[in-house]
This record gives structure tokens, C-alpha cells and sequence, in this order.
């Protein structure tokens, strides 16, 4: 059992921030949450937060676990085993909790490695993020990331690839709704998967009261797959206002991904030409786009895609600075990942927020990152479920006190 106390409480709860406030809590959850707390006495350890934050752990919205961010991941992945991705997987995960990123919704990864790793953690097997995963994403014939994908084409096959998968157990499911960047041979902005395809495989989802992922980056296909009713949009290059204007109706979540592309374009020469020309001629409508849904109020959840070429595990706080250099309020791109990202998930009873209750996936960070975002890249204490993750803090639990 754990007491913070003369902490910063960015809650995104019932009270937005609390000064100098006392969380106390331990595996089973926080227990309480306020100006002062009751309890603990005795038991818990107390950690002095004077000039520290609390806000709840990082939930990164997009990544792929397993995926190396090498120049040309899907061609390093293509001659891999399950063991491969599933080592690599246990590294990433130590990566993404160091970083204060409590929580992943991996959306792809070859052999379902995700959804095993994410049993493992569970399990305690191994200490890691908590998942959210996807598994193998659904694919057209040939289409954007087959490499790790089920390639189903028509209803009846795209029913059964969703039925297969949730059967494997995804928490997500993931569909390509257009060519993408990574893909060699596929056209970014072109349709993938039909909207009535992606209806079944949304179907399927809702029956099983689960959520779906759509990459998308041309027009069409976002609007396909907004039509279909998948929960969240991936990257979306391309809005446009009926676009908007249909994501706003549905309630659908944006997840743009904004630091992936430019990732790209800082190494050109190292990842193949033709990611780096299909990248060109998209980036600048990317940061108009999130412009665009960011005025209109749509529902924007955090996402680096992480295992993309430079993409390594860990820069979620580059990519809040990036949303907030495109308009974004600090708040706003830390709520987009905490409650937000919980919310697309469908977990916001259990995470996303500080309050009695919800699990404990905590970061502390030295100074205040309402006022300064690089405040999130170096976290002072990182709890995963309530126990201290020794890998992340230079000063670790010695340094605290028991009552
Ligand atoms: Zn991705």
C-alpha cells in the first residue's frame, strides 16, 4: 500500500486538479482520493510528492507490439517466428511502462503475440503494460499489412476472420480501410476493405461487446469505415467536413498519430524511397485534418503507432506536444491520453482517471505538466495495478518512508 501525499492530482475525475492532495492505494486499486485521506497508517509507504504530479498512467492508443521500428518493419517481420515477436513484445512492454505508459491498445501484431503477451502480464508472468489487443488485424487480398493480417475478402469471410479472432480472444478488432504507407505496392489513399465488409466485422464486435480499430488514410475509406461504425479511426491523412460531420455523429474517436509520419521523414535515406514519397504528399494535410476535428470537437485519443519505422516504444509525450503544437490545450492532449484513450476502449471504469475505485495505473512526474508537457518524458515513480515498476525511477522505493 502506497500514500502520495502534498501531491499535484491531475484527476480527470470528478475534480480536474487537486493541490497538494493524498492518494492512497494499493493492488486491489486506489482506495482514496482528496485534500487529505484517512488510512494507511501504519501500512502504507509514504512518498512526499512536494513539486510532483500524479496524473493517471499513460495509455499509448496505438502501437504494435513485437514490431521492431526498424526502417522497414513488415520485411523484417516476414521472416520471424511467434518467439521472435514474442521476446521482442517483453522488451517493448519494460519500454512502454519506463516511459509511464501504463496501458497499450496494440492494434496488429503477427501470430496474435499480442493477445499471449497480454495473458502473460495478466498472469503475472511477466511485468508489462496492461493490453488492449487486437491480434492479427483483418485484411483485404494483399491489402495494408498483410504480412501480419487475415486476408478475408467478402462478408462471409470477414465474419468469419472477426469470429476467429475473437475467438482468439481480442479485446479490439482491426481493420485496413486503405492502402497504407508501410505496405509496398498499396495506394495510401485508396479503398480497402468495403463498408459493408467492415459492418461485419463491426457486428461481430458489438455481439461480443468489444471495439474496432480502422486504419485509414484516403477520404473514402474513412468515411466507409465511420459509416461501418468502428469505434475509432486510425491516422485519417485525409478528413474532410462531411467526414467530421459523420465521426461527430456516430461518436466516433479520432486517434491521428501524428508523430509516425514525421518519424519517417527524419530518416530519409534509411527507410525505402517509397514511404518516404507517399509520406510526402500526405504530411501536411495530416496536421490539417487533426486541425479540423480537433475544432469541431471530435473525440481525439492519443496514439504514436509505435514499432513503425523509428517509432520505438515510449514517445507518447512527443506526440501530446505534437497535438498541442496543432491546437491542443496541455490538458486536453494529457486527457486524450488517460480518460480519453480509456473511453475508446471501453475501460474508463477501471483506468483513465484518478478516483476511488479505479485501478491503480499511476505516474508521478517532478513539476507540472499542465504548464510543461517534457514533464511526462522522464516520470519519477511509475505504478502498474498498484506495485511500483523499480525499472523507471532513479531514486526507487528506498527513498520513501513507511508511516
Ligand atoms: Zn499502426
Amino acid at each position: 500500500m502506497y500514500k502520495l501525499t502534498n501531491i499535484r492530482i491531475l484527476a480527470f475525475g470528478s475534480s480536474d486538479v487537486i493541490e497538494s492532495g493524498e492518494v492512497l492505494f494499493n493492488e486491489e486499486g486506489i482506495l482514496e482520493v482528496g485534500q487529505t485521506v484517512e488510512g494507511g497508517g501504519g501500512k502504507a509507504t509514504l512518498i512526499d510528492g512536494a513539486g510532483m504530479t500524479v496524473l493517471p498512467g499513460l495509455i499509448d492508443s496505438h502501437v504494435h507490439l513485437g514490431m521492431d521500428a526498424s526502417p522497414d518493419p513488415f520485411a523484417k517481420m516476414k521472416d520471424e517466428s511467434p518467439a521472435d515477436i514474442a521476446y521482442r513484445a517483453v522488451q517493448q512492454g519494460t519500454q512502454f511502462l519506463a516511459a509511464g505508459i501504463t496501458a497499450v491498445r496494440n492494434l496488429g501484431t503477427r501470430y496474435n503475440a499480442d493477445i499471449s503477451y497480454r495473458n502473460a502480464v495478466q498472469a503475472g508472468t511477466i511485468t508489462g503494460p496492461r493490453v488492449f489487443a487486437a491480434g492479427r488485424p483483418i485484411v483485404m487480398t494483399g491489402g495494408h499489412g498483410h504480412v501480419m493480417a487475415i486476408e478475408a475478402d467478402g462478408v462471409d469471410a470477414v465474419t468469419r476472420a472477426a469470429r476467429e479472432q475473437l475467438k482468439a480472444g481480442a479485446d479490439v478488432l482491426k481493420v485496413m480501410a486503405t492502402g497504407g504507407v508501410l505496405t509496398k505496392g498499396t495506394d495510401p489513399g485508396a479503398v480497402q476493405l468495403s463498408e459493408e465488409e467492415m459492418r461485419c466485422v463491426c457486428q461481430e464486435a458489438e455481439h461480443a461487446a468489444k471495439t474496432t480499430a480502422a486504419h485509414t488514410i484516403g477520404t473514402e475509406g474513412i468515411k466507409n469505415a465511420v459509416r461501418a461504425g468502428v469505434t475509432t479511426i486510425e491516422h485519417a491523412y485525409l478528413l474532410d467536413v462531411e467526414a467530421v460531420e459523420l465521426m461527430l455523429e456516430r461518436g466516433t474517436f479520432l486517434v491521428p498519430t501524428l508523430i509516425a509520419p514525421r518519424l519517417i521523414l527524419d530518416q530519409p535515406g534509411s527507410v525505402p524511397d517509397y514511404m518516404v514519397s507517399k509520406v510526402e504528399k500526405i504530411i501536411d494535410d495530416h496536421s490539417v485534418s487533426f486541425q479540423l476535428a480537433l475544432e469541431a470537437g471530435v473525440p481525439i485519443a492519443a496514439g504514436t503507432d509505435a514499432g513503425t519505422p523509428f517509432n520505438f516504444p515510449g514517445l507518447l509525450a512527443e506526440e501530446l506536444m505534437l497535438m498541442a503544437s496543432n491546437g491542443m490545450s496541455n490538458q486536453e492532449a494529457i486527457r486524450s491520453a488517460t480518460l480519453m484513450a480509456a473511453k475508446a476502449v471501453k475501460a474508463d471504469s477501471l483506468i483513465g482517471s484518478i478516483e476511488k475505485g479505479k485501478l491503480a495505473d499511476l505516474l508521478v512526474v517532478e513539476g507540472n505538466p499542465l504548464e510543461d508537457l517534457e514533464t511526462l518524458k522522464t516520470p519519477k515513480y511509475v505504478f502498474a495495478n498498484g506495485r511500483l515498476f523499480q525499472g523507471a525511477s532513479e531514486k526507487p522505493v528506498q527513498e520513501a518512508r513507511p508511516l
